[in-house]
This record gives C-alpha cells, sequence and structure tokens, in this order.
C-alpha cells in the first residue's frame, strides 16, 4: 500500500487528487490531507479516505474539525507548524497543491523525508526553485510537476537526451480577455476577469489568466523545473487549449502533448509515474474538434509575459518578490482598488525599485529570505499603489 498526503487537499487540484486514490482505496493509505477554511470539506475526507491526521493552516478552525472528527480516531491540528509536520510524516508520495507562497515550506518538509513530491504548488519553484531542486537531491526525493504545461513538457522529454532541445511551447488560453479591445481593459471588472473560457479555476489562478501572470509563473517554473535557458521557452496562445506545451528537439522535431482540460490526467500521470495506467478523463475526438488555432502573445495586452522575461534573466529571489507583488497587486484588484492594467503596473514598479538595490534580490535563496522578501515586497506594492495617478 502507497503511503499517500495530500497538501492543499479541500482545493480544486486536492479534490482531484482525492477523487482519483478514492477510487481505488485498498491501493492507498492516506497518511495527511491539510486545508485551510474548508474545514468540513477537509473532515468529510480525512473520515472517508480514514486519514491519520487532518490539519487546518486556520488556527481559528481547529474547534471546528477537533468537533467533526470526534470519536474517529483521527488526530486535528492546527497552524504552520503542524502543516510541516504532516508534511514531514513517512509517506511515499506527496501532493503539494497549497496555494501561494504557503505552499513552499511544507513542500520542503515531504523532501527532506525523500518522498516523492507532485507539484502543483507553481510558486514553489517561482519562489525558490534552486532550493527545491537541491533539497530534492540532497534527499535523494523526486520531484513530478503536475501543472498541465510542465506535465506535458515533463511527458514530451521522456526518453529524449534533454540537450538535444531547442526550445519549449507552453500555451495560453488567452484567458477572459483574449479578445477584448485594448483600451477596455482599463474598466474591466473582477467578475469578468474571473470567467475562464476553457477551464473551471478558482477565482485567483482564473483572474491571472486573464492577465497572464498565471502564464508569467509558468514560464519561470519551466526554467527553473528543466533548467532551460529563458530564450528556449515560449508562450503560444491556443485558444482552445488542448496542446498543454509542445518541445521542439535539434532536428526540427516538435513533441506536442494533446489532452482534455482535466487536471486528473496530470495528476494522474504524477500518482502512477513511471507507469501508465487507466485515467478517469475523457477521450479526445480530434475529428469533431475540427481544427486547433495559434497565435503570438500580444505583449501589450499582456505585459506580464514581458515581466517574467525579466525575471528569469534577474534569477536569485527575484521570483519570489514577483510572486508576492502579483499577489499582493491581485488582492487590489479583486478588492476593486485598483484597475485591471495597474497590477501588471504595480508589479513592474516595484521590481524596478528593487532591482536598483542589488542586495534584495541577490541574497541567497533560503526559506527565511524567501519570506522576507515577500513580506518586503507587500509593503512596496501598498506604497506604490499609493502613488498610482
Ligand atoms: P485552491 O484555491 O482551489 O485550493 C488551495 C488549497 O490550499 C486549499 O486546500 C486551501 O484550503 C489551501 N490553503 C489556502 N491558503 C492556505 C494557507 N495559507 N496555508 C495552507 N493551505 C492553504 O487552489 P488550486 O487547487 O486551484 O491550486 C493549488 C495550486 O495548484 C496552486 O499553486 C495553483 O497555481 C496550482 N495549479 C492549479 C491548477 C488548477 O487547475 N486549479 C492547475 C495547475 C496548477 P481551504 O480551501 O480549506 O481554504
Amino acid at each position: 500500500m502507497r503511503r499517500i498526503s495530500i497538501l492543499g487537499a479541500t482545493g480544486s487540484i486536492g479534490q482531484s487528487t482525492i477523487d482519483l486514490i478514492a477510487r481505488a482505496p485498498d491501493a492507498y493509505r492516506v497518511v495527511a490531507l491539510t486545508g485551510a477554511r474548508n474545514v468540513a470539506q477537509l473532515a468529510r475526507d480525512a473520515i472517508r479516505l480514514r486519514a491519520e491526521i487532518a490539519v487546518t493552516a486556520d488556527d481559528a478552525s481547529l474547534p471546528d474539525l477537533r468537533a467533526a472528527l470526534a470519536g474517529t480516531g483521527i488526530a486535528a491540528a492546527a497552524g504552520q507548524a503542524a502543516l510541516i509536520e504532516a508534511a514531514a510524516r513517512p509517506a511515499d508520495w506527496v501532493m503539494s497543491a497549497i496555494v501561494g507562497a504557503a505552499g513552499l515550506a511544507p513542500g520542503l518538509a515531504a523532501l527532506q523525508t525523500g518522498a516523492t513530491l507532485a507539484l502543483a504548488n507553481k510558486e514553489s519553484m517561482v519562489c525558490a526553485g534552486p532550493l527545491m531542486l537541491a533539497t530534492a537531491a540532497q534527499h535523494n526525493a523526486r520531484l513530478l510537476p503536475v501543472d498541465s504545461e510542465h506535465s506535458a513538457v515533463f511527458q514530451a522529454l521522456r526518453g529524449e537526451d534533454i540537450a538535444t532541445v531547442e526550445r519549449v511551447i507552453i500555451t495560453a488560453s488567452g484567458g477572459a480577455f483574449r479578445d477584448w479591445p485594448l483600451e477596455r481593459l482599463a474598466t474591466a471588472t473582477v467578475r469578468e476577469a474571473s470567467s475562464h473560457p476553457n477551464w473551471d479555476m478558482g477565482q485567483r489562478i482564473t483572474i491571472d489568466s486573464a492577465s497572464m501572470f498565471n502564464k508569467a509563473l509558468e514560464l519561470i517554473e519551466t526554467r527553473e523545473f528543466f533548467g532551460f535557458a529563458p530564450s528556449q521557452i515560449e508562450v503560444l496562445v491556443h485558444p482552445e487549449s488542448l496542446i498543454h506545451a509542445m518541445v521542439g528537439f535539434r532536428d526540427g522535431a516538435l513533441m506536442a502533448h494533446i489532452g482534455p482540460h482535466d487536471m486528473r490526467h496530470a495528476i494522474g500521470h504524477a500518482l502512477h509515474w513511471p507507469h501508465r495506467t487507466d485515467l478517469p478523463v475523457a477521450r479526445l475526438d480530434l475529428a469533431a474538434i475540427g481544427a486547433l488555432t495559434f497565435r503570438a502573445p500580444d505583449h501589450a495586452r499582456w505585459p506580464a509575459l514581458r515581466l517574467a522575461a525579466w525575471v528569469m534573466d534577474l534569477r536569485g529571489l527575484a521570483g519570489a518578490a514577483f510572486n508576492a507583488a502579483k499577489e499582493r497587486s491581485l488582492d487590489h484588484f479583486i478588492a476593486g482598488q485598483i484597475a485591471f492594467p495597474d497590477m501588471a503596473r504595480l508589479v513592474a514598479d516595484v521590481l524596478d525599485r528593487m532591482v536598483n538595490d542589488a542586495s534584495l534580490l541577490s541574497a541567497p535563496i533560503t526559506l527565511d529570505n524567501v519570506a522576507a522578501i515577500d513580506h518586503l515586497t507587500r509593503i512596496m506594492v501598498d506604497e506604490a499603489k499609493a502613488t498610482l495617478a
């Protein structure tokens, strides 16, 4: 029986992971499930999967979690230390699906046990890619990508010599504003930005798709995960979102990964790797789909892509600063305090100020330094917001 833990079990990726695990209850022993505010879901799943421990990141939710698990024999805990302790419990396979930079420390704790870490939490690689890779190497742990684009690249690279890769193309749907006139973006509402043409995801990642900040994170993740040079990584707008990524080789071959809009494919691939097995995802009928279309990304519409190129060159703590700046700007957009295009303006402004103080971004990538730059960046975004015209 494989021992499994799911960090961020109550979220969209966590629930898809549980869907797969619950189909084969005899194959898995669930060690830890973690969540934050959705304690009812966390308790339900912990009971259904007979987990050892359920942990909420939210201290105030502990009494509710305890009450929901009373008499089940399942341990309940809360807070950051408990989250890390749960992630560090011996397990064979751990899903990292907490949202945001909060996923970094638990993911590292899981890697330190030598577990296989299935990584949906792209922010870990963006904020601290070298630390993640070094920790995995030091503890003989394996990192497997779960983001659909990175899973696609990983699959296209299977059996290939990475030195023969010429370029990697990750696709982008273009999000809610792909076809909007540029001048209309200034009046885009939160509701308009929160509707994705193809994928059903949480609100924050959906808005990040409209702004392409999500794609920007994925560019940085591609660089950190696979080690490609920034000049080798391209974004291609592909409105149908069926090709998730392509890998181009030295001989001109382009290997594309085509699959349905269902994260259970990438999750299942990481769960069963290195084997392929049946997964409950739709089979594509390409004749019915008929045509796939592509266009070059428009950098005036999606300035986040240019910012990602800058961050990939800067490296160091620039990824952590970039992630925090986009998180904080997104908070302000969702709160109705800034316009949609202001998010990229604020991120650019803060990065610009940080680059002028070389010592800020060149400090070693440690958990403490990532936390410190994250904190400072959020303050700087708030200051920059006050000066917006
Ligand atoms: P959700 O917002 O749906 O879920 C996030 C999970 O993290 C929930 O379990 C939530 O708990 C928990 N959580 C929230 N805040 C904290 C915190 N401060 N500390 C600990 N746990 C916390 O996110 P998704 O499932 O959509 O995404 C998870 C990760 O996977 C993200 O990094 C995202 O970029 C990535 N990803 C997502 C894809 C998707 O299709 N959704 C595709 C590819 C990558 P609760 O709900 O109980 O509050």
